[in-house]
């Protein structure tokens, strides 16, 4: 089982900033393309009124199994950080190593992403949160999904420096029209220094693999 040549991290400033919607899109943009993309969710924890799950949607646009997304035993049936979400279930304890171990790649994966849960310094297991998971999967790129509106710079400044891989921010959901979205842009990308991109095609084009 080779390794995927590519590995990505998809990161967020935290819950619900489209992290899982941006995967999604990179995976579908890239197997039209012609590349064969593979993605993975650790653990994940949901309400299970909420319909689809994060693994559920990233196998609709892999073309593989939700149970190979993420194994079945890591689904957490409740909205909880999944080591909060497994204790409160009375589920057992696991490790970032846990997690790690239980990655498997097919053969022939160009691109392999991997989402996190929650924001950056969301515990994702009992002894780490998503700094440590990407320390232990070491991509070669961690896409911080962000907000573009009111907070962002805050937001993308704290959850961007713990990372030792490369950083590109997504300004995820940004309306060139709206005066603020395009301030926090240029501030980002400008004044701080940020990799800054505002939609998933430009996103798509910083792979370095090619069909
Ligand atoms: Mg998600």
């Amino acid at each position: 089982m080779p390794a995927p040549a590519e590995r990505w991290l998809i990161a967020g400033t935290g819950t619900e900033v489209g992290k899982t919607w941006v995967a999604a899109a990179l995976a579908r943009a890239w197997r039209a393309s012609g590349l064969c993309v593979a993605a993975r969710k650790p653990a994940q924890s949901f309400d299970p009124t909420d319909g689809a799950t994060d693994a559920d949607q990233l196998a609709a646009a892999t073309g593989e199994a939700a149970d190979v997304v993420c194994p079945r035993h890591r689904w957490y049936e409740v909205a909880m950080a999944p080591p909060m979400a497994a204790e409160a279930l009375g589920r057992d304890a696991f490790t970032v190593a846990d997690l790690v171990a239980e990655m498997q790649w097919p053969d022939g994966v160009d691109v392999a992403l991997v989402e996190t849960a929650g924001g950056v310094r969301s515990p994702i297991a009992t002894d780490g949160d998503n700094v440590d998971l990407a320390g232990a999967v070491s991509p070669d790129l961690v896409v911080l999904v962000a907000d573009a509106g009111l907070g962002t710079i805050n937001a993308v400044r704290l959850a961007a420096a713990p990372f030792a891989a490369p950083v590109v921010v997504m300004l995820n959901r940004y309306d060139g029209g709206d005066t603020l979205h395009r301030a926090n842009r240029a501030w980002l990308a400008e004044r701080d220094g940020f990799d800054v991109v505002v939609d998933v095609d430009a996103l798509a084009g910083r792979v370095t693999r090619r069909a």
